[in-house]
């Protein structure tokens, strides 16, 4: 079994100092901390997390505190107020809390705090790295830490990585308004792992890791530096047996007696006093459910529990305010002496005494405005052993996604939020006891251990996947160079886009630039080398971009081909023209309906380039015209390559292969080829090279080239070296 190293913002305890100075360290019962503790205790290991504020301890009790944590495995980081206030208050929890809970009204004018939580994410690093062994596996958890991923990746490179967000991942619409947002999703591309909640957190990752880094999705995984990362959906779930036993304790059953009356029905909210919560517009639905129903009048209350949280954040004072004034009001106006209908609650309550409000309500009212999971949904039905009650839930909550059998309410609807209280107050038992066994059987069962078991089992798997295609090793790249150096006679064949620049938004755009017209110049004149650049472009582009250098150029995948000075010549008979017409009429169709893509009419044939459409709509169209044209071609000597963001449509036997042909033709038996190339349309090039010569191909795609670069810079670089 391999080490656990969880890594969280708040270590699992709460520190107290009694009268007298004695100190003592208690565990806390926290969703995560419960999840957490059978991994923790089965497979050894410490969790690194922030212990809370210590500042102020005498020494003595500092020492205390440290050992306690030892014995219990834990290693703390330390953060000092004001780094607290930064990056936790500040940056994770006035920024990304409300951006990710799609509050967008509540983003600061002025994003700061960020250097902050890079500093403290780039510590918990520091630790994870300086306890990590070989073989570990480390599961780093939520919002505050999205960094440390990478950062962990680059002092540790072969470490096991598995991130879990337990708050929703935006549309990316909503993600991209983030300044820090390339940084925030090349962190947690840092780990081999990405667990969500629910399938549509996880489709907006993919979608905002490809709009915003270019990272391409294929269903669970994605491509990123030239390794694979997988996604996967993991709805978190409570500790079900101990709140179902709890549940049926003498203690909690005094209590539900005690909150039960003869003829009186209970409703019960239940949340952290926080925004995403929806408690106003759950009031005012309740309000609008006794204006509806005057017949409810001393027949019906609501127990509302705020639990105090984050009291330091501004918002979270306003938001108090504004919830007790709404109360107030409601009060006002429906009370009568002997009734309140609101009994409002701002503390926190026992296991026990919440869980005997879950026995005692008729129904529970679940109506976050945004919530990634919520537990209290879970943590109801868990605690109805008795088979009764109701369960009324927000459909943006990532429980609904699972919980589908409880009462679904869209939270802004406030008068139909009305109507489904009404209705879970009137629900005949018979379909009350058959809903809530099916929410049961799932809660029971796919409880918070199976979540965790299921999370590190595919951190295992994830993390044993097959290398990517790796770099050369630098020792083999200088031997093919030293080779190169040494020839008698070298001839470079290189790919232009992708390989000597990088790819522009459109294909006009992607035009040499000095420096790299200067180094082909050199390389040009350099004693026994020739130089031939094969792209797939038309011969007009190659002819104003490079006439005046004294290179070959082979156009079109090496349908034409022209000499240092020389006119162009074709390779072969130019292809057929009855082709031509459909299939530009299918093109021009595909380009119609699609913005951002343009057709490249060839001599050979076409190009349909999608690099500017939307990149999730531009794929799923090239994917579709594929198969149009792949019909329309049937038998016609024809063949549709896919490339990096463009589909050729050109005739078979047509390709880089050529170029190889023509310039072994020419040159003395003796001549070492070198070829460089990115895409698919090179492997044809390498495949027609001779034995001895060099392939390299150039950034993370399959290749048959036994050499490998990260990019256009590296190649621009091995080719300098070529001259020095
Ligand atoms: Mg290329």
């Amino acid at each position: 079994m391999p080490r656990l190293l969880i890594v969280s913002n708040r270590l699992p305890i709460t520190v107290r100092l009694a009268e007298g100075g004695a100190v003592s360290v208690e565990p806390s019962t926290g969703g995560l901390a419960t999840g957490m503790k059978g991994p923790h205790e089965r497979l050894g290991g410490l969790w690194i997390g922030w212990p809370g504020d210590l500042e102020r301890l005498p020494d003595g009790a500092r020492r205390e505190v440290d050992r306690r944590l030892a014995e219990l495995r834990l290693a703390g980081v330390p953060l000092s107020a004001d780094e607290i206030a930064r990056y936790y208050e500040g940056y994770s929890n006035a920024i990304l809390w409300p951006l990710f809970h799609y509050s967008v009204a509540r983003l600061p004018n002025e994003v700061s705090g960020f250097d902050t939580y890079e500093q403290v994410n780039a510590r918990f690093a520091d630790e994870v790295a300086a306890r990590w062994q070989p073989g570990d596996l480390v599961w780093i958890h939520d919002y505050q830490l999205m960094l440390v991923p990478a950062m962990l990746r680059e002092r540790v490179p072969d470490a096991r990585i598995g991130f879990f967000l337990h708050i929703p991942f935006p549309s990316s619409e909503i993600f991209r308004l983030l300044p820090q947002r390339e940084r925030l999703l090349e962190g947690l591309l840092g780990a081999d792992l990405l667990g969500f909640h629910t399938a549509t957190y996880l489709r907006h990752f993919a979608s905002a890791a490809l709009r915003l880094v270019g990272a391409t999705t294929e269903v669970d995984r994605l491509r990123w530096q030239g390794r694979e990362v997988r996604m996967g959906v993991f709805p978190m779930g409570i500790d079900a047996a101990h709140f179902s036993a709890l549940a049926s304790s003498p203690e909690v059953e005094e209590l539900v007696a005690s909150h039960r009356r003869e003829g009186h029905q209970l409703l019960l909210g239940l949340d952290r006093l926080d925004y995403t919560k929806g408690i106003q517009r759950r009031l005012l639905a309740f309000e609008a459910l006794l204006r509806a129903h005057p017949e409810l009048t001393r027949k019906v209350r609501l127990v509302q529990v705020a639990v105090p949280s984050r009291e330091n954040v501004e918002a979270y004072r306003e938001l108090r305010e504004e919830v007790d004034a709404l109360v107030g009001r409601i009060h006002g106006e429906f009370a009568t002496p002997d009734w309140s209908p609101i009994h409002y609650l701002y503390r926190g309550l026992s296991q026990a005494e919440i869980v005997a409000l879950y026995r005692a309500t008729d129904a529970v009212l679940v109506t976050p405005l945004r919530d990634g999971m919520n537990l209290v949904a879970k943590e109801f039905v868990a605690a109805r052993s008795d088979g009764d009650g109701v369960l009324v839930l927000s459909e943006f909550a990532g429980a609904a996604a699972e919980m589908t059998e409880a009462l679904l309410v869209n939270p802004y609807d406030v008068q139909r939020t009305a109507e489904v209280f009404y209705q879970a107050l009137t629900l005949p038992e018979e379909e009350r006891r058959t809903r809530l066994a099916l929410l049961r059987e799932r809660v029971m069962t796919r409880d918070v251990h199976a979540w965790a078991k299921d999370f590190i089992a595919r951190l295992e798997q994830a993390a044993a996947k097959p290398a990517s295609p790796a770099l050369s090793p630098p020792g083999a790249l200088r031997q093919a160079l030293e080779r190169a150096r040494q020839a008698e006679r070298l001839a470079l064949l290189l790919d232009y886009d992708g390989t000597l620049v990088p790819f522009a938004a459109t294909p006009e755009l992607a035009a040499p630039d000095a420096a790299l017209l200067a180094l082909l110049r050199r390389l040009a004149s350099r004693r026994g080398t020739e130089v031939h650049l094969v792209s797939g472009r038309r011969r007009a582009t190659m002819e104003r971009w490079f006439a005046l250098l004294p290179v070959g150029l082979f156009a079109e995948h090496g349908f034409w081909g022209r000499l240092p000075g020389g006119g162009w010549t074709a390779a072969t008979a130019a292809p057929p023209l009855t082709w031509r017409e459909p299939v530009l009429a299918i093109l021009r169709e595909f380009s119609d309906r699609t913005p951002g893509t343009l057709i490249e009419e060839k001599t050979a044939g076409f190009a349909w380039h999608y690099r500017s459409a939307d990149p999730e709509y531009g794929a799923a169209q090239a994917k579709e015209l594929t198969l149009h044209l792949r019909s329309l071609i049937g038998d016609l000597p024809l063949e549709i390559l896919p490339g990096d963001m463009v589909l050729e449509v050109r005739p078979r036997g047509v390709n880089k292969g050529l170029a190889v042909a023509e310039v072994r033709a020419r040159a003395a038996a003796d001549t070492l080829l070198l070829a460089m190339g990115d895409d698919r349309t090179d492997e044809d090039l390498f495949a027609a090279l001779p034995a001895g010569a060099i392939a390299i191909h150039v950034g993370p795609s399959p290749s048959r080239a036994e050499l490998r670069i990260s990019g256009v810079r590296a190649a621009r670089a091995l080719l300098g070296e070529l001259l020095a």
